[in-house]
């Protein structure tokens, strides 16, 4: 790990489980201080982030805004700013998935995914961004998807989404181009975690076949190592993106999907 992040504080939005989580540690092994978020049963938050702290030496606090709540969003920016001085290191990677035909597609799961995938990184942005360029550092990172750089059918909501992310990412990196501050996408490939397990439990049941067989033929058929990306290969590239040697790195979409993207 980089242990270049002290002093530094980062907030992780979804970062009560999977990706999020992931990305928490690594930047508290780094160093950082972190501001968690996300949804779960509030003694299990606790003992994560009372472990973040013990094992890393580092302060971490939880803020339960929901990300689809402006005004809680804000909120969280402000506390945030309020203990730590400012956010240095800003991770949007709260979200949600929902598969259906675009002819059904229920409205309220089009408007959840586009509020906590995309708006809520809007809100996010806008309320952190002036603090790091009061710092003049900062690090800005969207956690998108291959699904932010191609499509699938049945994901119209979620793809619609992480296309928007990439656009807003690029559109955040050149206006903080001179600020050295740097905005980035990572567009991982299928990860692992409680939002994929789900997927493979319902795909099971819509294909009447064994999970095993739903994560071999149907999961894994696009990503070309036919293998789960792991979320610590997720969280490492988050570390990278936060060293000084990426500070030429802003305004990209960076796969990590075992080649998928490559077709
Ligand atoms: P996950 O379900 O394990 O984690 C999602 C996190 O978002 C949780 O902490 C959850 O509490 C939080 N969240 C959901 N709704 C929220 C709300 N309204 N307010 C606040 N927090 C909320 O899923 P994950 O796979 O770790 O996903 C993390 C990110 O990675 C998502 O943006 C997802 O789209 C993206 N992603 C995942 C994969 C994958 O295969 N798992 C692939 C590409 C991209």
């Amino acid at each position: 790990m980089i242990q270049g992040l002290k002093e530094k504080t980062a907030l992780i939005t979804g970062s009560t489980s999977g990706i999020g989580l992931g990305i928490a540690q690594a930047l508290a092994a780094s160093g950082a201080n972190v501001v968690m978020n996300g949804l779960g049963n509030a003694g299990d938050i606790e003992k994560i982030r009372t472990g973040i702290e013990k094992d890393h030496g580092v302060r971490a606090l939880y803020h339960d805004a929901d990300m689809t709540k402006p005004a809680q969003i804000r909120d969280m920016c402000t506390k945030a700013a309020s203990i730590f001085g400012a956010v240095d290191i800003l991770v949007n990677n709260a979200g949600i998935q929902f598969v259906s035909p675009i002819q059904d597609f229920p409205e309220d799961k089009w408007n959840a995914i586009l509020s906590i995938n995309l708006t809520s990184a809007f809100h996010t942005i806008k309320g952190c961004v002036g603090g790091m360029r009061s710092k003049g550092w900062g690090r800005i990172i969207n956690v998108a998807s291959a699904h932010g750089l191609v499509a699938s059918p049945f994901k119209s909501a979620y793809i619609a989404a992480k296309h928007g992310l990439v656009g807003l990412t690029k559109t955040v990196a050149l206006e903080t181009a001179k600020d050295r501050i740097t905005c980035n996408a990572i567009c991982p490939g299928y990860v692992l975690t409680p939002l994929v397990e789900g997927q493979i439990r319902d795909q099971a049941k819509a294909h009447n076949l064994p999970e095993k067989e739903v994560v071999e033929k149907i999961m894994l058929d696009p990503q070309p190592t036919k293998k789960f990306v792991q979320i610590d290969d997720v969280a490492a590239m988050a570390v990278f993106l936060c060293s000084d040697a990426a500070q030429g790195i802003t305004g990209t979409a960076l796969p990590i999907d075992g080649g998928w993207t490559a077709r």
